[in-house]
């Protein structure tokens, strides 16, 4: 799919570790994947939180010299995609409050579907908004309540419907929060005498730590005094782990819910082969993400894998392509097809998903322009046909070609000579057992949408 759908957040901390600010920073660059916008970290020294942050990557934004300004013993950061909340600096993570009840520091993955709901009812009580992210909306949330910091964040999360893994940060302690419905990633890890938190494990490991435990739905886990105390604000839990962490946004080296994420793409691939019967030559898979289905379609097929299309990995993601012409071009800038080993033959091409279509025709495209005589879309997810609303950015029904058009029109679209997706129950059994949100394959929501449910009316 290629650069066509996005996640829009990843957060990371470390709590009662040497250096907190540049393991964070560590952190974040292996979690850069999930977003590559804007990026901060808010660190806690001497009693006081500092905060540094601002668009770009992370090398970007942090220099030697920042990062030990921020130094400290806990620290916590973000990296960001901005559409959700728009672009706005405010909007940028972590956001700190600081009054009379001391100074807290929030970093939140996901969206808040009663988001709207909440911010009428805190401007009702007074309360100022700098930006529009949810994440402020929690934050003022927090501070609104009584009680320790961690009763306040506790009652607050059992008010919030939607996705988040939220870390919030005051001068003594760190809190890790996720949402009852499981739907965002959350684990942490003992470091040297202290913890590290983050959206994905791939961050543990680039730390030389290998074991993690999961922040399970609706669990609230408190880092403070040295140690790690875990309680849940809710009894009435599910898991509905998000099916686009496994298909698409995750790193494959990390593990979801006890599932290597590799592994489970590799999976979707054996599936999708064992019900076809294509004859083809090769098989090839979209770089990156589609990669593992590609080699579990070849290894279940015996058509063997080949490295048919080249990304070229220092096109940024800014590069700004104004006309259709220059689009084209574009994807030609980030992709290309290796004439030797395509042309000619028979190609089944394995790809995670299909948004709106136009970047699988190019490819498609690109593929025939290379000489491949035949090819075959095998898709390693099923038809997307709703948007999502817990923190992805296809918000609308019109954007999914999935939501107009079925597989035969969709195959036509993209000038495959065949086009086949997986099955929900066949994605379902990939993940063995754990329980997954498949909303955007059929449209069921484990939440109330509240506003947002007129979006599917229009
Ligand atoms: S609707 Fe789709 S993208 Fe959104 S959380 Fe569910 S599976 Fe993930």
């Amino acid at each position: 799919m290629f650069d066509e759908i996005h996640e829009e957040c990843g957060v990371f901390g470390a709590y009662h570790v040497k250096d907190a600010a540049s393991i964070t920073y560590y952190g974040l660059h292996t979690l850069q994947h999930r977003g590559q916008e804007a990026s901060g970290i808010a660190s806690e020294k001497d009693g006081k939180i500092r905060v540094s942050k601002g668009k770009g990557l992370t090398i970007d934004v942090f220099t030697k010299e920042k990062l030990e300004q921020l130094g400290g013993n806990n620290a916590i950061g973000h990296v960001r995609y901005s559409t959700a909340g728009g672009q706005e600096n405010a909007n940028i993570q972590p956001i700190v409050s600081r009054g009379r009840r001391g100074e807290t520091a929030i970093v939140h993955n996901g969206q808040i579907v009663n988001e709207k709901e909440l911010r009428v009812e805190l401007e009702d009580a007074g309360c100022i908004f700098q930006g529009t992210s949810d994440s402020e909306i929690v934050l003022h949330m927090i501070q609104m309540e009584e009680g320790t910091l961690l009763e306040k964040v506790m009652k607050t999360a059992s008010r919030l419907v939607g996705a988040f893994s939220i870390l919030v940060m005051s001068d003594d302690e760190i809190i890790a929060v996720r949402d009852q419905k499981g739907l965002r990633p959350l684990s942490y890890t003992k470091m040297q005498d202290g913890y590290v938190i983050g959206s994905e494990t791939c961050a543990f490991e680039v730390l030389g730590l290998y074991s993690h435990t999961d922040v399970l739905p609706g669990q609230a886990v408190q880092f403070k005094d040295g140690i790690v105390r875990s309680f849940f604000y809710e009894e009435n839990v599910s898991s509905n782990m998000c099916a686009m962490e496994y298909i698409y946004f995750a790193r494959p080296d990390s593990v979801i819910e006890n599932i290597n994420v590799h592994n489970f793409r590799k999976e979707t691939g054996r599936l999708l082969a064992r019900k076809d019967d294509v004859q083809a030559d090769l098989v090839i898979g979209v770089p990156d993400s589609s990669l593992s289905a590609a080699i579990g379609y070849a290894e279940e097929s015996g058509i063997p894998f080949e490295t048919g299309l080249v990304k070229n990995r220092f096109v940024g993601r800014t590069f700004i392509q104004p006309t259709q012409s220059q689009r084209d071009r574009g994807v030609r800038m980030k992709l290309s097809a290796i004439e030797q080993v395509v042309s000619g033959k028979s190609v089944v091409m394995i790809d995670d998903s299909i948004v709106r279509g136009t970047t699988s025709r190019r490819i498609v495209r690109l593929l025939k322009d290379a000489g491949a005589a035949q090819v075959h879309v095998r898709i390693a997810s099923p038809i997307i046909t709703s948007p999502c609303f817990y923190g992805v950015d296809t918000s609308t029904k019109e954007e999914l070609i999935g939501a107009r058009m079925n597989c035969d029109e969709i195959c036509s679209y993209i000038e495959a000579d065949s086009l086949k997706f997986m099955e929900i129950e066949e994605l379902k059994a990939a993940a063995d057992g754990n329980g997954l949100c498949t909303a955007c394959f059929d449209g069921k929501y484990c939440t109330d949408l509240f506003s947002y449910a007129k979006v599917l009316e229009a």
